[in-house]
């Protein structure tokens, strides 16, 4: 899911100190009855995309669709 387009100089950034030291900090993950949203962290998810990683670590919280809705409004 994706609202807006990244900034290609950040994730160029990204992608070299990712590929230096690693992520540092995961990305955060909302489940709803399986389904699971980002809201942030889509420079670092592209970056690791770009670098052809398979997988990236995240945080993942639980919520309900009253949550859901929270962070769509
Ligand atoms: P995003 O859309 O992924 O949140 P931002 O450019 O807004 O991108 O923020 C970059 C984030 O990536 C920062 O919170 C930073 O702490 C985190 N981060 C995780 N790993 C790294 C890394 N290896 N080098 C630089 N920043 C990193």
């Amino acid at each position: 899911m994706r609202t807006r387009e990244n900034d290609p100089v950040k994730v160029k950034d990204l992608m070299e100190s990712i590929k230096e030291i690693g992520l540092q900090e995961p990305i955060d993950v909302l489940e709803v009855e399986g389904v699971y949203y980002g809201f942030s962290g889509c420079h670092r998810f592209e970056a690791h995309q770009r670098l052809g990683l398979p997988t990236i670590r995240c945080k993942v919280r639980r919520g309900t669709k009253e949550t859901l809705r929270h962070h769509l409004q």
